[in-house]
Protein backbone atom coordinates (compact mmCIF):
# COMPACT_ATOMS: atom_id res chain seq x y z
CA UNK A 1 0.00 0.00 0.00
CA UNK A 2 1.68 3.12 -1.00
CA UNK A 3 0.21 6.66 0.36
CA UNK A 4 2.27 8.30 -1.98
CA UNK A 5 0.56 10.01 -5.62
CA UNK A 6 3.17 8.23 -7.84
CA UNK A 7 3.50 8.98 -11.99
CA UNK A 8 1.54 6.25 -11.77
CA UNK A 9 -1.79 5.86 -9.44
CA UNK A 10 -2.26 2.23 -10.60
CA UNK A 11 1.73 0.72 -9.93
CA UNK A 12 4.02 2.16 -7.49
CA UNK A 13 7.83 1.96 -9.04
CA UNK A 14 10.61 -0.47 -7.09
CA UNK A 15 12.13 1.44 -4.29
CA UNK A 16 15.47 2.79 -4.85
CA UNK A 17 17.53 1.66 -2.20
CA UNK A 18 21.15 2.51 -2.89
CA UNK A 19 23.61 3.82 -5.36
CA UNK A 20 27.47 4.10 -6.39
CA UNK A 21 29.06 5.52 -9.17
CA UNK A 22 26.90 4.79 -12.68
CA UNK A 23 25.04 1.69 -10.47
CA UNK A 24 20.99 2.10 -9.26
CA UNK A 25 19.75 -0.46 -6.95
CA UNK A 26 16.49 -1.27 -5.91
CA UNK A 27 15.43 -2.94 -2.51
CA UNK A 28 14.83 -6.30 -4.11
CA UNK A 29 18.79 -5.79 -5.00
CA UNK A 30 18.24 -5.76 -8.90
CA UNK A 31 21.03 -3.16 -10.26
CA UNK A 32 20.71 -1.42 -13.33
CA UNK A 33 22.96 1.37 -14.79
CA UNK A 34 21.58 4.70 -14.26
CA UNK A 35 22.24 5.28 -18.36
CA UNK A 36 19.84 8.50 -18.56
CA UNK A 37 21.00 10.13 -15.03
CA UNK A 38 17.30 9.95 -14.40
CA UNK A 39 16.48 12.70 -16.44
CA UNK A 40 19.70 14.06 -17.15
CA UNK A 41 20.08 14.77 -13.96
CA UNK A 42 23.04 12.66 -12.26
CA UNK A 43 25.91 14.06 -13.81
CA UNK A 44 28.41 12.42 -11.54
CA UNK A 45 26.74 9.49 -10.93
CA UNK A 46 26.17 8.58 -7.20
CA UNK A 47 27.85 8.90 -3.91
CA UNK A 48 30.57 10.80 -5.31
CA UNK A 49 32.66 11.10 -2.29
CA UNK A 50 33.86 15.06 -2.56
CA UNK A 51 30.00 16.09 -3.01
CA UNK A 52 29.44 13.87 -0.29
CA UNK A 53 31.78 15.34 2.02
CA UNK A 54 31.10 18.68 0.86
CA UNK A 55 27.26 18.72 1.78
CA UNK A 56 27.92 16.58 5.40
CA UNK A 57 30.57 19.85 5.91
CA UNK A 58 27.38 22.27 5.60
CA UNK A 59 25.19 20.10 7.11
CA UNK A 60 27.41 20.60 10.49
CA UNK A 61 28.17 23.83 10.09
CA UNK A 62 24.63 25.67 8.74
CA UNK A 63 21.63 24.26 7.66
CA UNK A 64 19.48 27.23 6.74
CA UNK A 65 19.31 31.12 6.69
CA UNK A 66 16.81 32.99 5.06
CA UNK A 67 18.07 35.28 2.17
CA UNK A 68 15.89 38.57 3.31
CA UNK A 69 18.50 38.20 6.45
CA UNK A 70 21.85 36.69 5.70
CA UNK A 71 23.34 35.24 2.07
CA UNK A 72 25.66 32.00 2.53
CA UNK A 73 29.05 31.05 2.21
CA UNK A 74 28.59 28.19 -0.26
CA UNK A 75 26.22 30.32 -2.52
CA UNK A 76 28.80 33.45 -3.09
CA UNK A 77 31.11 30.31 -3.77
CA UNK A 78 29.12 28.79 -6.06
CA UNK A 79 27.80 32.02 -7.65
CA UNK A 80 31.29 33.62 -7.95
CA UNK A 81 32.31 30.07 -9.68
CA UNK A 82 30.08 30.42 -12.13
CA UNK A 83 29.83 33.88 -13.46
CA UNK A 84 32.50 35.50 -11.43
CA UNK A 85 34.68 35.43 -15.06
CA UNK A 86 31.36 36.93 -16.99
CA UNK A 87 31.15 34.27 -18.93
CA UNK A 88 29.15 35.75 -22.15
CA UNK A 89 28.78 38.85 -20.26
CA UNK A 90 26.64 36.48 -17.84
CA UNK A 91 27.99 38.25 -13.97
CA UNK A 92 24.93 37.53 -11.79
CA UNK A 93 23.52 34.00 -10.66
CA UNK A 94 20.24 33.48 -8.83
CA UNK A 95 19.56 30.30 -6.70
CA UNK A 96 16.15 28.55 -6.89
CA UNK A 97 15.32 24.87 -6.54
CA UNK A 98 14.38 23.44 -9.67
CA UNK A 99 14.30 23.86 -13.27
CA UNK A 100 10.51 25.15 -13.01
CA UNK A 101 11.17 27.62 -10.64
CA UNK A 102 14.69 28.84 -12.90
CA UNK A 103 12.34 29.38 -15.44
CA UNK A 104 9.89 31.05 -13.71
CA UNK A 105 12.84 33.48 -12.11
CA UNK A 106 13.97 33.67 -15.99
CA UNK A 107 10.52 35.33 -17.11
CA UNK A 108 10.02 37.66 -14.06
CA UNK A 109 13.47 39.07 -14.05
CA UNK A 110 12.99 39.57 -17.72
CA UNK A 111 9.38 41.10 -17.24
CA UNK A 112 10.53 43.60 -14.89
CA UNK A 113 14.03 44.54 -16.96
CA UNK A 114 11.43 45.61 -19.65
CA UNK A 115 9.57 47.66 -16.56
CA UNK A 116 12.95 49.02 -14.95
CA UNK A 117 14.26 49.91 -18.71
CA UNK A 118 11.33 52.11 -19.46
CA UNK A 119 9.78 49.16 -21.99
CA UNK A 120 6.41 48.37 -19.55
CA UNK A 121 4.74 47.68 -22.93
CA UNK A 122 6.53 44.87 -23.86
CA UNK A 123 4.51 41.84 -21.73
CA UNK A 124 4.29 39.22 -24.51
CA UNK A 125 6.95 36.04 -24.45
CA UNK A 126 7.46 34.04 -27.88
CA UNK A 127 8.69 29.99 -27.36
CA UNK A 128 9.06 27.28 -29.43
CA UNK A 129 6.26 24.61 -30.31
CA UNK A 130 7.18 21.32 -29.30
CA UNK A 131 9.39 22.55 -25.78
CA UNK A 132 9.24 22.14 -22.35
CA UNK A 133 10.33 24.57 -19.75
CA UNK A 134 8.78 22.91 -16.59
CA UNK A 135 5.85 22.31 -14.72
CA UNK A 136 4.77 25.49 -13.32
CA UNK A 137 2.02 27.31 -14.56
CA UNK A 138 4.61 29.96 -16.31
CA UNK A 139 6.70 27.41 -17.62
CA UNK A 140 4.24 24.98 -18.53
CA UNK A 141 2.79 28.51 -20.52
CA UNK A 142 6.18 29.14 -21.97
CA UNK A 143 6.31 25.47 -23.12
CA UNK A 144 4.85 24.10 -26.15
CA UNK A 145 4.44 20.04 -25.36
CA UNK A 146 1.33 19.65 -26.50
CA UNK A 147 0.48 16.37 -24.46
CA UNK A 148 1.78 18.36 -21.17
CA UNK A 149 -0.22 21.73 -21.66
CA UNK A 150 -3.32 20.19 -22.51
CA UNK A 151 -5.22 19.50 -19.33
CA UNK A 152 -4.17 22.75 -18.55
CA UNK A 153 -5.07 24.81 -21.42
CA UNK A 154 -7.81 27.39 -20.11
CA UNK A 155 -5.85 28.42 -17.25
CA UNK A 156 -2.60 29.14 -19.30
CA UNK A 157 -1.31 32.50 -19.65
CA UNK A 158 -2.12 34.02 -23.21
CA UNK A 159 1.36 36.18 -22.42
CA UNK A 160 2.99 33.18 -24.56
CA UNK A 161 2.87 32.55 -28.35
CA UNK A 162 4.60 29.69 -30.29
CA UNK A 163 6.97 29.25 -32.92
CA UNK A 164 8.31 26.03 -34.58
CA UNK A 165 11.72 24.70 -33.28
CA UNK A 166 14.34 23.56 -35.13
CA UNK A 167 13.57 20.18 -36.00
CA UNK A 168 15.74 18.99 -39.47
CA UNK A 169 14.73 15.28 -38.83
CA UNK A 170 10.60 16.33 -39.17
CA UNK A 171 10.35 19.89 -40.35
CA UNK A 172 12.93 20.53 -43.43
CA UNK A 173 11.70 20.55 -46.56
CA UNK A 174 12.55 18.25 -49.48
CA UNK A 175 15.70 19.99 -51.10
CA UNK A 176 16.00 22.07 -48.32
CA UNK A 177 19.84 23.45 -47.46
CA UNK A 178 20.62 24.27 -43.60
CA UNK A 179 20.51 27.79 -44.62
CA UNK A 180 17.60 27.98 -46.33
CA UNK A 181 15.59 26.21 -43.44
CA UNK A 182 17.17 28.48 -40.81
CA UNK A 183 16.32 31.44 -42.77
CA UNK A 184 13.18 29.89 -43.15
CA UNK A 185 12.92 29.55 -38.91
CA UNK A 186 13.89 33.41 -38.73
CA UNK A 187 11.46 34.36 -40.95
CA UNK A 188 9.06 32.78 -38.60
CA UNK A 189 10.06 34.28 -35.75
CA UNK A 190 10.47 37.61 -37.36
CA UNK A 191 7.00 37.80 -38.78
CA UNK A 192 5.66 36.72 -34.99
CA UNK A 193 7.41 39.71 -33.73
CA UNK A 194 5.66 41.76 -36.34
CA UNK A 195 2.05 40.35 -35.64
CA UNK A 196 2.56 40.71 -31.55
CA UNK A 197 3.86 44.22 -32.51
CA UNK A 198 7.69 44.00 -31.97
CA UNK A 199 8.06 46.86 -29.23
CA UNK A 200 5.54 44.85 -27.35
CA UNK A 201 8.27 41.22 -27.25
CA UNK A 202 9.85 40.62 -23.91
CA UNK A 203 11.85 37.77 -25.08
CA UNK A 204 12.34 34.81 -26.94
CA UNK A 205 12.87 31.62 -25.24
CA UNK A 206 14.21 28.60 -26.81
CA UNK A 207 15.80 25.28 -24.94
CA UNK A 208 19.45 25.21 -26.53
CA UNK A 209 19.12 21.46 -27.34
CA UNK A 210 15.99 20.28 -27.02
CA UNK A 211 15.17 17.97 -24.03
CA UNK A 212 11.99 15.60 -23.17
CA UNK A 213 9.88 16.54 -25.70
CA UNK A 214 11.80 16.18 -29.09
CA UNK A 215 14.75 14.18 -27.65
CA UNK A 216 17.95 15.74 -27.97
CA UNK A 217 17.46 17.93 -31.01
CA UNK A 218 20.22 20.19 -31.65
CA UNK A 219 19.68 22.84 -33.96
CA UNK A 220 21.41 23.61 -37.00
CA UNK A 221 24.78 25.92 -37.41
CA UNK A 222 23.83 29.21 -37.71
CA UNK A 223 20.39 28.86 -35.94
CA UNK A 224 20.62 30.38 -32.94
CA UNK A 225 22.97 33.24 -34.49
CA UNK A 226 20.09 34.28 -36.73
CA UNK A 227 16.98 33.78 -33.73
CA UNK A 228 19.51 36.00 -31.77
CA UNK A 229 19.81 38.65 -34.58
CA UNK A 230 15.97 39.03 -34.64
CA UNK A 231 15.54 39.58 -30.67
CA UNK A 232 18.16 42.08 -30.99
CA UNK A 233 16.75 44.45 -34.05
CA UNK A 234 13.52 44.69 -31.85
CA UNK A 235 15.89 45.09 -28.44
CA UNK A 236 13.99 42.00 -26.77
CA UNK A 237 15.99 39.45 -24.75
CA UNK A 238 17.21 35.98 -25.75
CA UNK A 239 16.24 33.13 -22.77
CA UNK A 240 18.17 29.83 -22.89
CA UNK A 241 16.49 27.18 -21.02
CA UNK A 242 19.73 24.98 -20.25
CA UNK A 243 18.02 23.13 -17.45
CA UNK A 244 18.46 19.91 -19.63
CA UNK A 245 21.45 20.57 -21.88
CA UNK A 246 23.61 22.39 -19.58
CA UNK A 247 26.09 22.49 -16.85
CA UNK A 248 28.39 19.96 -19.31
CA UNK A 249 25.95 17.79 -20.60
CA UNK A 250 27.10 18.58 -24.50
CA UNK A 251 30.77 18.71 -23.77
CA UNK A 252 30.92 22.58 -23.08
CA UNK A 253 29.74 23.84 -19.97
CA UNK A 254 26.98 26.01 -21.38
CA UNK A 255 25.36 24.19 -24.47
CA UNK A 256 25.67 27.94 -25.86
CA UNK A 257 29.38 28.04 -26.58
CA UNK A 258 28.73 25.57 -28.84
CA UNK A 259 26.20 27.84 -31.08
CA UNK A 260 28.20 31.27 -31.40
CA UNK A 261 26.19 33.13 -29.54
CA UNK A 262 25.31 34.29 -25.95
CA UNK A 263 22.08 34.46 -24.23
CA UNK A 264 20.59 37.50 -22.20
CA UNK A 265 19.54 35.04 -19.25
CA UNK A 266 19.90 31.21 -18.63
CA UNK A 267 18.05 28.71 -17.27
CA UNK A 268 20.27 25.67 -15.25
CA UNK A 269 19.56 23.12 -13.04
CA UNK A 270 19.41 19.29 -13.11
CA UNK A 271 23.43 19.09 -13.73
CA UNK A 272 23.99 22.03 -11.24
CA UNK A 273 23.31 19.53 -8.57
CA UNK A 274 23.65 16.20 -9.99
CA UNK A 275 20.69 15.13 -7.82
CA UNK A 276 22.32 15.62 -4.59
CA UNK A 277 20.43 18.54 -3.81
CA UNK A 278 17.25 19.74 -5.60
CA UNK A 279 18.96 23.40 -7.04
CA UNK A 280 18.21 25.08 -10.03
CA UNK A 281 18.76 28.90 -11.15
CA UNK A 282 19.58 31.37 -13.78
CA UNK A 283 22.05 33.01 -14.73
CA UNK A 284 21.98 36.52 -15.71
CA UNK A 285 23.66 38.96 -18.76
CA UNK A 286 25.29 42.12 -16.59
CA UNK A 287 22.68 44.50 -18.72
CA UNK A 288 19.38 43.32 -16.92
CA UNK A 289 21.10 43.23 -13.95
CA UNK A 290 22.60 46.93 -14.62
CA UNK A 291 18.90 48.02 -15.59
CA UNK A 292 17.57 46.18 -12.02
CA UNK A 293 20.22 48.00 -10.06
CA UNK A 294 19.67 51.26 -11.57
CA UNK A 295 16.07 50.84 -11.41
CA UNK A 296 14.21 49.82 -8.40
CA UNK A 297 17.07 48.53 -6.65
CA UNK A 298 15.16 44.72 -6.06
CA UNK A 299 14.27 41.83 -7.85
CA UNK A 300 10.37 41.39 -7.28
CA UNK A 301 10.58 38.00 -6.78
CA UNK A 302 11.53 35.38 -3.89
CA UNK A 303 11.34 32.06 -2.45
CA UNK A 304 11.72 30.62 1.29
CA UNK A 305 14.05 28.34 -0.08
CA UNK A 306 16.16 30.10 -2.89
CA UNK A 307 19.91 29.62 -2.25
CA UNK A 308 20.11 27.06 0.08
CA UNK A 309 22.59 26.86 2.01
CA UNK A 310 23.29 23.18 1.65
CA UNK A 311 21.84 23.00 -1.92
CA UNK A 312 24.81 25.65 -3.03
CA UNK A 313 26.87 23.65 -1.00
CA UNK A 314 26.35 20.69 -3.14
CA UNK A 315 26.02 22.18 -6.40
CA UNK A 316 29.31 23.91 -5.34
CA UNK A 317 31.44 20.24 -5.11
CA UNK A 318 29.61 19.07 -8.39
CA UNK A 319 30.83 21.73 -10.42
CA UNK A 320 34.38 21.62 -8.46
CA UNK A 321 34.61 17.80 -9.52
CA UNK A 322 33.59 18.46 -13.22
CA UNK A 323 36.73 21.18 -13.16
CA UNK A 324 38.78 19.14 -11.20
CA UNK A 325 38.28 15.59 -12.96
CA UNK A 326 38.54 16.83 -16.25
CA UNK A 327 35.21 15.92 -17.13
CA UNK A 328 33.61 17.94 -20.01
CA UNK A 329 36.80 16.21 -21.81
CA UNK A 330 35.25 12.60 -20.71
CA UNK A 331 31.80 13.75 -22.09
CA UNK A 332 33.40 14.72 -25.36
CA UNK A 333 35.37 10.97 -25.81
CA UNK A 334 32.42 8.71 -23.94
CA UNK A 335 29.91 11.19 -26.00
CA UNK A 336 31.56 10.14 -29.31
CA UNK A 337 31.96 6.52 -28.29
CA UNK A 338 28.17 6.60 -27.25
CA UNK A 339 26.81 8.26 -30.62
CA UNK A 340 29.22 5.06 -32.74
CA UNK A 341 27.49 2.53 -30.20
CA UNK A 342 24.31 3.27 -31.11
CA UNK A 343 24.71 3.97 -35.18
CA UNK A 344 26.20 0.95 -35.28
CA UNK A 345 23.99 -1.40 -33.04
CA UNK A 346 20.58 0.45 -34.31
CA UNK A 347 21.38 2.70 -37.26
CA UNK A 348 20.02 0.34 -39.79
CA UNK A 349 17.01 -0.88 -37.55
CA UNK A 350 13.64 -0.91 -39.35
CA UNK A 351 12.01 1.54 -36.46
CA UNK A 352 15.13 3.83 -35.75
CA UNK A 353 14.18 7.06 -37.22
CA UNK A 354 16.70 8.75 -36.24
CA UNK A 355 19.95 9.06 -33.64
CA UNK A 356 20.52 12.37 -32.46
CA UNK A 357 22.40 14.53 -29.87
CA UNK A 358 25.15 15.85 -28.44
CA UNK A 359 28.03 15.16 -25.94
CA UNK A 360 26.67 12.52 -23.63
CA UNK A 361 23.03 13.38 -24.65
CA UNK A 362 21.48 11.09 -26.97
CA UNK A 363 18.15 10.03 -28.22
CA UNK A 364 16.61 7.75 -30.50
CA UNK A 365 13.43 8.68 -32.22
CA UNK A 366 11.46 5.07 -32.97
CA UNK A 367 9.02 5.04 -35.91
CA UNK A 368 6.43 2.91 -37.05
CA UNK A 369 7.88 3.28 -40.69
CA UNK A 370 11.49 4.58 -41.48
CA UNK A 371 10.61 5.93 -45.17
CA UNK A 372 7.45 7.91 -44.05
CA UNK A 373 8.43 8.53 -40.54
CA UNK A 374 5.07 8.04 -39.74
CA UNK A 375 4.69 7.15 -35.44
CA UNK A 376 3.18 5.03 -33.59
CA UNK A 377 0.36 4.54 -32.37
CA UNK A 378 0.68 6.64 -28.91
CA UNK A 379 -1.53 3.65 -27.09
CA UNK A 380 1.39 1.56 -28.08
CA UNK A 381 3.17 3.30 -25.55
CA UNK A 382 6.31 2.23 -27.84
CA UNK A 383 9.01 4.46 -25.62
CA UNK A 384 7.52 2.67 -22.26
CA UNK A 385 8.58 -0.22 -23.81
CA UNK A 386 11.56 0.55 -23.95
CA UNK A 387 12.26 1.51 -20.61
CA UNK A 388 10.82 -1.25 -19.14
CA UNK A 389 12.99 -3.74 -21.78
CA UNK A 390 15.72 -1.91 -20.70
CA UNK A 391 15.09 -2.20 -16.65
CA UNK A 392 14.86 -5.57 -17.02
CA UNK A 393 18.25 -5.89 -18.72
CA UNK A 394 19.87 -3.54 -16.18
CA UNK A 395 19.66 -0.16 -17.82
CA UNK A 396 17.41 2.99 -16.98
CA UNK A 397 16.83 4.99 -20.03
CA UNK A 398 14.44 7.91 -19.94
CA UNK A 399 11.35 7.49 -22.08
CA UNK A 400 9.16 10.23 -23.95
CA UNK A 401 6.35 10.47 -26.09
CA UNK A 402 2.79 10.10 -26.35
CA UNK A 403 2.62 12.57 -28.52
CA UNK A 404 -0.99 13.58 -29.52
CA UNK A 405 -0.08 16.06 -32.02
CA UNK A 406 1.31 13.53 -34.63
CA UNK A 407 4.17 16.25 -34.78
CA UNK A 408 6.90 13.98 -33.35
CA UNK A 409 7.22 10.73 -32.05
CA UNK A 410 8.60 8.17 -29.38
CA UNK A 411 12.25 8.51 -28.81
CA UNK A 412 14.00 7.60 -25.58
CA UNK A 413 17.11 9.40 -23.76
CA UNK A 414 20.64 8.45 -22.68
CA UNK A 415 22.03 10.60 -20.46
CA UNK A 416 25.19 8.70 -19.21
CA UNK A 417 27.33 9.82 -15.93
CA UNK A 418 30.00 12.09 -16.85
CA UNK A 419 32.64 9.74 -15.45
CA UNK A 420 31.38 7.07 -17.25
CA UNK A 421 34.09 4.59 -18.82
CA UNK A 422 34.14 2.88 -22.54
CA UNK A 423 32.84 -0.39 -20.53
CA UNK A 424 30.47 1.18 -19.62
CA UNK A 425 29.34 2.71 -22.87
CA UNK A 426 29.56 -0.70 -24.05
CA UNK A 427 27.40 -2.45 -21.73
CA UNK A 428 24.66 1.07 -22.14
CA UNK A 429 24.95 0.11 -25.67
CA UNK A 430 24.33 -3.57 -25.62
CA UNK A 431 21.19 -3.48 -23.14
CA UNK A 432 19.60 -0.44 -24.60
CA UNK A 433 20.15 -1.93 -28.21
CA UNK A 434 18.72 -5.29 -26.91
CA UNK A 435 16.03 -3.07 -25.65
CA UNK A 436 14.64 -1.63 -28.58
CA UNK A 437 14.69 -4.43 -30.60
CA UNK A 438 12.72 -6.38 -28.14
CA UNK A 439 10.36 -3.27 -27.51
CA UNK A 440 9.25 -3.00 -31.01
CA UNK A 441 9.44 -6.76 -32.15
CA UNK A 442 5.82 -7.58 -33.00
CA UNK A 443 4.22 -3.86 -32.83
N1 LIG B 1 13.34 23.00 -18.61
C1 LIG B 1 13.80 21.91 -19.22
C2 LIG B 1 14.50 22.04 -20.55
C3 LIG B 1 13.65 20.65 -18.64
O1 LIG B 1 14.10 19.55 -19.26
C4 LIG B 1 13.00 20.55 -17.39
C5 LIG B 1 12.80 19.21 -16.68
N2 LIG B 1 12.71 18.10 -17.47
C6 LIG B 1 12.54 21.72 -16.78
C7 LIG B 1 12.73 22.93 -17.41
C8 LIG B 1 11.84 21.68 -15.45
O2 LIG B 1 12.72 21.33 -14.45
P1 LIG B 1 12.17 20.71 -13.07
O3 LIG B 1 11.57 19.39 -13.38
O4 LIG B 1 13.41 20.64 -12.21
O5 LIG B 1 11.19 21.68 -12.52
Amino acid sequence: MTHIVHRNLREAPPIAASGRGIWLTDASGHEVIDGSGGAAVACLGHGHPHVVAAMKAQIDRLCYAHTALFTAESAERLADMLVGHAPGGLTHAYFVSSGSEGMEAALKIARQWAIEAGQAQRTKFIARRQSYHGNTLGALAAGGNAMRRAPYAPILSDAFSHVSPCYPYRDRRDGESDSDYVARLAAELEAEFQRLGPQNVIAFCAETVVGATLGCATALPGYFPAMKAVCERHGALLILDEVMSGMGRTGTLHGWEQEGITPDIQVIAKGLGGGYQPIGGILVHGRVIEALTKGSGTFKHGHTYQAHPVACAAALAVQEAIRDENLLDNVKAMGALLEQGLVERLGNHAHVGDIRGRGLFWAVELVKDRASKAVFDPALAVNERVKMEAFKRGLACYPMGGTIDGKHGDHVILAPPYVCTEADIAMIVDRFGAAVEAAVAGV
